[in-house]
């Protein structure tokens, strides 16, 4: 073994130079255990999905995520990551009062609907539901409990709250966060709260009551707990909703990656790794034709990428990853010249027995507004990506879909002046039924054969972002 090699082998190699990969680099910084790591990232950016675009006018054309949640353990940590890269006068906050927060449409039965969000929709009947709030609240709390482990989010809704619920309101919510269905995605996995609040108490109503009364009881460690921390209490007492970033979101990861180069980490770009073998006491790498030893490995691809690293050796392992699927998404930016859409809002989505080749559309421009042109981004395809483009669509057609489909439904008349369609192939893993059981699964094996592998990313904790680089932060702190 030469030295180069006796060297690698004390090495920890962090796999994908997206958000996730990135983070997982930054907090391993911290952490004593790591003594010299490297990141290798098969394409010739960093970034992953997160990619702002600006078009010929300079409006900025986001092709992934554009804006975060604040709260929670996930969104505080973001907002205490964004503090520390000095990003923090780059925010632009939308508090809970700004139309892009308060209004929220959907798009059903040839009409946009405002989702109830003021007290007075819990008595008065709310389109597209033809009953008002407190009749699904009723339901919820009539509708016997049923023990379960997990099941579909739109079974759970349709069994507790009614079919209107689960056709008009979770199913298009779905398809606004992950691009997925519905009937396949995981209650247990992402609803838990509501989902224990049946198994445990009965009824949601009952169960989130019991969990207001918890948390009254705990306000005063929680209120302890928040103090102090920069950006993140700031968010909490302005009631931000969301945020995003001037210049886009894509600022996040280029400054994460100068942050982690000024500190001497070595992010090798161009640097696909085709598998991994591993060895007792450490882990081979073949990268380009050659391999390379190292110490331990922290994968932050998507499980269904690391399946084909790890099959030959693992195929156990492999089948389990690759159970995990991925949806692709067609995303189209387009702008027009003037105010061109009928009320101020975060965008509509539409909910899929409606039929339609789109997801939704958001309204960019009422979120960060740009001069006075409106910039939107319709959203196609996902879990129906196939069955409505085949398997291979033109750019062309996904532009004339789009096009089509956001001025029929906005009553816009004109063209537009600038666009961009981008396909973006399995960009979002779905957590389907079973999801929770899968990853203990996963966890299980990797201890029981004493992998020295950490995963992170949005196979495994969630998609959004604020839970990709939480997941990032618990993988290399677990590394001991
Ligand atoms: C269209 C869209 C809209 C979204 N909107 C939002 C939003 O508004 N808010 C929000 O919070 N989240 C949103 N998300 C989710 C969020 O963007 C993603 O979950 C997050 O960016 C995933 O980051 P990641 O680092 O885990 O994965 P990725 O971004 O996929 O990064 C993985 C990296 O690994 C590299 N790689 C893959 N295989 C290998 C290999 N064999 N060797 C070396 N490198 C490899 C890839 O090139 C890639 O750079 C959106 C996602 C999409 C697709």
């Amino acid at each position: 073994m030469n030295n180069l090699q006796v060297r690698c082998i004390k090495m920890t190699v962090i796999l994908g130079g997206g958000i996730s990969g990135l983070s997982a680099a930054y907090y391993a910084l911290e952490n004593p255990r790591i003594s010299s790591m490297v990141l290798l990232e098969a394409s010739n950016r960093v970034g992953g999905w997160i990619c702002s675009n600006k078009s010929p006018n300079g409006a900025i054309f986001e092709q992934g995520p554009r804006t975060v949640r604040p709260r929670g353990p996930g969104g505080k940590n973001t907002l205490e990551l964004i503090d520390r890269l000095k990003l923090t006068e780059k925010l632009i906050p939308i508090v809970s009062s700004h139309p892009a927060a308060r209004n929220r449409l959907i798009y059903a039965e040839n009409k946009l609907h405002l989702l109830p969000n003021n007290l007075k929709s819990l008595f008065v009947k709310n389109s597209p539901f033809d009953r008002p709030l407190i009749s699904i609240l009723m339901n919820d709390i009539k509708a016997p409990r049923i023990s379960k482990e997990d099941e579909s989010i739109y079974s759970f809704v349709e069994r507790r709250l009614g079919k209107d619920v689960a056709d008009n309101l979770i199913s298009p919510m779905i398809c606004g966060i992950c691009a997925g269905d519905a009937k396949q995605i995981s209650v247990n996995f992402l609803m838990p709260s509501l989902f224990e609040a049946e198994q445990k108490h009965g009824s949601i109503a009952k169960g989130l009551l019991m969990n207001r009364v918890n948390q009254m009881f705990a306000t005063k460690t929680k209120v302890i707990e928040v103090s102090g921390s920069g950006t993140a209490e700031m968010a909490r007492k302005n009631k931000w909703a969301i945020w995003g970033l001037k210049d886009g979101l894509e600022q996040l990861p280029r400054t994460l990656a100068d942050n982690l180069k000024s500190r001497g980490l070595d992010i090798r770009l161009g640097n696909r790794c085709e598998r991994l073998t591993f060895k007792p006491g450490y882990v081979e790498l073949t990268i380009n034709g050659e391999t390379d030893k190292y110490s331990r490995i922290v994968s932050s691809i998507a499980a269904k990428n690391l399946a084909q690293l790890v099959r030959r050796q693992h195929p156990q392992l492999a089948r389990e990853l690759e159970a995990i699927p991925t949806v692709t998404v067609a995303v189209v930016n387009i702008q027009f010249s003037g105010n061109v859409l009928p009320m101020q809002a975060f965008g509509f989505l539409v909910p899929p027995k409606e039929n339609l080749p789109i997801l939704g559309v958001i309204f960019d421009s009422c979120v960060f507004p740009h001069e006075t042109d409106t910039v939107l981004t319709v959203m196609m395809g996902g879990a129906w990506f196939e069955k409505n483009f085949g398997e291979c669509p033109s750019k062309d057609e996904i532009l004339r879909v789009a096009v089509e489909s956001a001025k029929k439904i906005l009553g816009i008349k004109e063209s537009p002046v600038a666009h961009k369609v981008t396909i973006l192939r399995d960009c979002i893993p779905q957590h389907v039924v079973g999801h929770k059981q899968r990853l203990n699964r996963i966890h299980n094996y990797i201890s029981a054969h004493g992998l020295p592998l950490a995963l992170c990313g949005s196979s495994y904790q969630g998609v959004g972002l604020n839970d990709v680089i939480l997941s990032a932060k618990h993988a290399v702190s677990d590394i001991s």
